[in-house]
C-alpha cells in the first residue's frame, strides 16, 4: 500500500497536500481489507512512529518510509533500521559534533522567535539577545518548532503539519540474555502483537565496538 502511495505523491505536491487531508487511519480502512491486515498495520506504525496510526499525517509517514527505503526496511533487523545500535547511545553523534564545534555552542539558549526579512534572518533568545545570519536551519521536532513564533508566519499547510507530528509516548526495554536460546527452537526472536505491552518485540545482537572518544 505504501509503495503505491509513495509512487502517487511523486507525481506532485498536490496530490500529496489532497492525500494528507485524510487521516491516516482512513487509508488503513480504504486499503486493507482484513481485521487481522488492519491491526498489523497499526502495530508497524506504533513500531516505526512510537505514534497510533490516528496520530499520524499520512504525507509524513509516506515521507519516512520512502526516505527509509520502505516499511519493510524500516521494521527489520537484519540488513534493515533495527539491526545497529550506537555503542555510548546517539547522544554520542551529538556530544562529538558539539566537541568539534567548540565555544560556537551555545548551551540553556531557550529560542523564542525566528524572524526573516530582506537583510537575513535573527533568531530571538529567551533571555532577549539575537544571533543573526543569512539562513537558520531549525533541528527541533516539527511540533516544538511550531510553537515558536515566526515573522513573517509560516504557511498555514505548515502548520497544520506541525500539529500533526507528535512525539511518541511508548516505552522502549531492553533484555539481555547470555544467549538467544530461541533460535534453538528455530524462531527468530520477532512477534508483533495487537494486544498487551509489549507489542513488537525484537533481537539485536549484543554490542561489539567501543564508544567513539
Ligand atoms: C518514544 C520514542 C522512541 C524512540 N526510539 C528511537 C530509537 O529506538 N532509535 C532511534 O534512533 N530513535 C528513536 N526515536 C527518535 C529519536 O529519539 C529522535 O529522532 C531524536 O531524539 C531526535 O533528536 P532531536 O535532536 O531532533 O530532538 P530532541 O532529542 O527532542 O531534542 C530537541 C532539543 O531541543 C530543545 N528545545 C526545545 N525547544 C527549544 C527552544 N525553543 N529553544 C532551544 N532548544 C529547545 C529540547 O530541550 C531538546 O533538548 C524515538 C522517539 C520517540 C519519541
Amino acid at each position: 500500500m505504501c509503495d503505491t502511495l509513495v509512487s502517487l505523491t511523486d507525481d506532485g505536491p498536490l496530490f500529496a497536500k489532497n492525500s494528507d487531508r485524510d487521516a491516516n487511519e482512513a487509508q488503513v480502512h480504504r486499503n486493507l481489507r482484513t481485521p487481522t491486515g488492519r491491526a498489523y498495520f497499526r502495530v508497524v506504525c506504533v513500531a516505526v512512529f512510537a505514534a497510533e496510526t490516528s496520530d499520524l499525517s499520512l504525507l509524513h509517514a509516506l515521507f519516512y518510509s520512502h526516505s527509509g527505503t520502505d516499511l519493510e526496511t524500516l521494521i527489520s533487523t537484519d540488513r534493515g533500521a533495527q539491526q545497529d545500535r550506537i555503542v555510548g547511545g546517539s547522544i554520542r553523534i551529538a556530544e562529538n559534533m558539539a566537541a568539534d564545534l567548540g565555544d560556537r555552542v551555545r548551551l540553556s539558549a531557550v529560542v523564542n522567535r525566528i524572524g526573516q526579512d530582506d537583510t537575513g534572518v535573527s533568531v530571538v533568545l529567551r533571555d532577549g539577545s539575537a544571533v543573526t545570519g543569512s539562513h537558520v536551519i531549525v533541528t527541533l521536532p516539527p511540533t516544538l518548532a511550531g510553537r515558536l513564533d515566526y515573522e513573517p508566519a509560516l504557511p498555514s499547510w505548515r502548520d497544520q503539519l506541525t500539529q500533526r507530528l507528535p512525539a511518541g509516548s511508548v516505552i522502549k526495554a531492553y533484555a539481555a540474555y547470555d544467549e538467544p536460546f530461541w533460535r534453538a527452537d528455530g524462531l527468530n526472536g520477532q512477534a508483533a502483537s495487537d494486544r498487551g505491552r509489549s507489542r513488537s518485540p525484537s533481537t539485536t545482537p549484543r554490542p561489539a565496538g567501543r564508544p567513539a572518544s
